[in-house]
């Protein structure tokens, strides 16, 4: 994935203080021997347009919280291979604290073991990138923490689509026994597909039943009978969040949205990259509540 990077242009930042940027401050604490993991994420960042400044080796964690400060970073990263990440990460976060820079964000990556990722978060440490992780994700990340609040990949379920034989047959279930309104049927030819509505609280279930055999219900029933068979999240922005997933690593059913239910415009991840689970990302029509 980090082939192919220019590793030159490594030093140190020099010059004016890019305003536009977001600034970024690489270091490694403790005493790892080499840094080529480090200049490679430095480099990578900057091909995302960030500012990075890289401390160089052996930093230790006061220096490291100083150099934060006085390079007015909006994130630091911190790189570690030595196996010292349980105590020189969290030590970074108290610095920072003690300089009254506790704001900061702090994130991680290198040779980090799964179990200690849940301790250093508790530590303050807000995300770790283990070596498996690419600099899109790490890249992507770093945006959406110094963006805006508001810039979540994913809002809120907005349904939860459940393959039926019948809705006639399974609507009194959900209407009479679970009290939940019905708010209308519709048919997506495109999908073979006739819906029905039930909402619960601000998300809704959309029972799905196949109107011909070469539907996706169909045969989702032939194979596993009745039953959950995707959840859908709402997004804002559906083709900045396909680029955006897809440069996770992650495969969908179709490359471009296509029209759903109520007009909104819809697109499946492959279930083989999400551990199983159809997700459906949707893009509600005419904005939040319509
Ligand atoms: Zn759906």
């Amino acid at each position: 994935m980090f082939s192919g990077q220019n590793l030159e242009n490594t030093e140190a930042r020099g010059g004016e203080h890019d305003m536009a940027k977001i600034r970024v401050l690489i270091a490694k604490p403790g005493l790892d021997g080499h840094d080529r993991g480090a200049l490679v994420i430095s480099q990578g960042l900057r091909d995302h347009g960030m500012e990075v400044i890289y401390t160089g080796l052996r930093q230790s964690p006061a220096q490291i919280a100083k150099a934060a400060i006085q390079e007015d970073v909006d994130v630091i990263g911190l790189s570690s291979l030595s196996g010292a990440h349980r105590t020189l990460f969290p030590k970074v976060i108290e610095e920072l604290n003690a300089l009254n820079a506790g704001d900061i964000p702090v994130v991680g990556g290198g040779v980090i073991p799964a179990e200690d990722i849940s301790y250093l978060m508790e530590k303050g440490i807000k995300r770790i990138f283990t070596s498996g992780s690419s600099i899109e994700e790490l890249a992507t990340y770093i945006q959406h923490l110094v963006g805006e609040p508001s810039g979540e990949v994913t809002k809120k379920i907005s349904h939860i689509g459940i393959a039926v034989k019948s809705i006639d047959d399974v609507l009194p279930f959900y209407t009479n026994t679970l009290g939940l309104e019905f708010e209308g049927f519709e048919e997506i030819e495109s999908e073979g597909v006739k819906v029905a509505f039930v909402k619960i609280g601000e998300s809704r279930f959309e029972l799905l039943e196949a109107i011909r055999e070469s539907s996706p219900i169909h045969k989702f029933i032939e194979k596993k009978g009745e039953g959950i068979h995707h959840i859908a999240v709402q997004v804002d922005d559906i083709e900045a969040r396909i680029k955006q997933i897809k440069r996770n690593g992650i495969q969908f059913v179709q490359e471009e949205p296509k029209v759903g239910a109520h007009d909104s415009r819809i697109a499946f991840l492959h279930p083989k990259s999400t551990h199983g689970v159809l997700f459906e990302l949707c893009e509600e029509s005419g904005g939040e509540e319509s």
